[in-house]
């Protein structure tokens, strides 16, 4: 039974007559620039994520970029980040014109580990990035502390995290700003490229709202150098329909990932593949069911021969990209990082996946595991 990573089919069926007639309900009314669809969906996200402001923008990497860009970063400062994340979460501080300094990861999590954090802050530092990887939070209490000692705002990179919370209170609303994608595959997804900034700061708000169009109020007086972040009216629309749904696709998310605790373990896999941790202080929405084995690139071409999805997030941390080779780091620098890059595997944990397809899942990593152990290859290493 081929099963496949992600099925934005399966989500679509049920949704079709509601989602062409928002399409429609714009088409019609030929506003295709702001208007009331952002404005709704603004104050409907603002409802469910507890934020005082939702900024709808043209896609998760604009939303870092505003950001930032809100806070005033700048060529000269620095911003602390994880070395392991998708790219946009560096190139956005690169982008601006600042220098990421990057920090290993917990390997428990694949969150920035807190503990580091405090030795990467300079004079220079003017924010902390924590992303929210695979849709768990980073362990932000330890870095609220870091952040508030030094008078350094958190940006909090939830593109994948969009209802996972921390200590009870949704991400995205505990830094000063946080960030989020609509990107087809995320828990939350457009019919393209959209994003959101979220903040409980009246000023920054401002700020980012201006920068959104040109940093021009009224038509045509540009207060500062911004650009055009705007998220589609259409976008919104389809996104309307959507998100009253996210709650219970998260569920249905959650209990496949418990489906998922209990095959591993009936098929004596449970210590021969790490299974994702989940620190009970924190929901983790899963928009990614990662696994980790030692065996990771053979297991790979395993399941990619048995037609079962998977995916590795991510291959190259940020430190061993050739684009931020003049950062200086060497390979070794950030070893939980590295290791994560070679071990972890994406499996397929979309809502609408059956228990049957998870069965199939499973039967394939053991039929992997099996094979290998009867060659006299151990599956777990030292
Ligand atoms: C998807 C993603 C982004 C960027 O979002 P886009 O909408 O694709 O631009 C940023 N950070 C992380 C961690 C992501 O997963």
């Amino acid at each position: 039974m081929p099963v496949p990573l992600l099925d934005l089919q399966a989500q679509y069926r049920p949704l079709r007559d509601e989602i062409l007639a928002a399409m429609t309900r714009v088409a019609d009314s030929q506003r295709f620039i702001m208007g009331p669809e952002i404005e709704n969906l603004e104050s409907e996200l603002a409802r469910v994520l507890g934020v005082r402001h939702a900024i709808a923008v043209s896609s998760g990497t604009d939303a870092l970029l505003l950001a930032l860009m809100a806070l005033d970063i700048k060529a000269g400062d620095e911003v602390v980040t994880s070395t392991y994340s998708f790219f946009a979460t560096a190139g956005a501080v690169a982008r601006v014109g600042a220098r990421p300094v990057l920090v290993d990861i917990d390997p428990a999590t694949f969150n920035i580990d807190p503990d580091q954090i405090a030795a990467a802050i300079t004079p220079r530092t003017k924010a902390i990035l924590p992303v929210h990887l695979f849709g768990q939070s980073a362990d932000l209490d330890v870095i609220m502390r870091d952040a508030e000692r030094h008078h350094i705002p958190v940006v909090e990179d939830a593109a994948q995290a969009i209802g996972a919370t921390y200590r009870s209170r949704p991400v995205g609303g505990i830094g000063a700003l946080g960030c989020f994608s609509f990107f087809p595959s995320k828990n939350l997804g457009a019919f393209g490229d959209a994003g959101l900034v979220t903040t409980n700061d009246d000023a920054l708000a401002r700020r980012a709202r201006l920068l959104r169009t040109h940093g021009m109020e009224p038509k045509y007086y540009h207060h500062l150098v911004g650009a055009n972040f705007r998220m589609d009216a259409l976008q919104a629309a389809i996104l309307r329909v959507k998100a009253p749904r996210l709650a219970a696709w998260t569920a249905g998310r959650r209990v496949n990932a418990a489906r998922y605790r209990e095959l591993f373990r009936a098929a004596g896999l449970d210590g021969v593949v790490t299974l994702p941790a989940e620190p009970t202080d924190r929901l983790h929405i899963y928009n990614q069911f990662v696994i980790r084995t030692p065996e990771r690139d053979a297991l790979k071409r395993h399941l990619d021969e048995q037609g079962i999805g998977n995916e590795i997030y991510y291959p190259v941390p940020f430190h061993l990209q050739p684009c931020f080779t003049d950062l200086g780091h060497v390979r070794g620098a950030f070893p939980h990082a590295e290791r994560a890059a070679a071990e972890s595997l994406a499996i397929p944990i979309y809502g609408e996946l059956t228990a049957d397809q998870q069965q199939a899942v499973v039967s394939a990593v053991a039929s992997f595991v099996h094979s290998r152990s009867a060659c006299g290859i151990s599956a777990r290493q030292p």
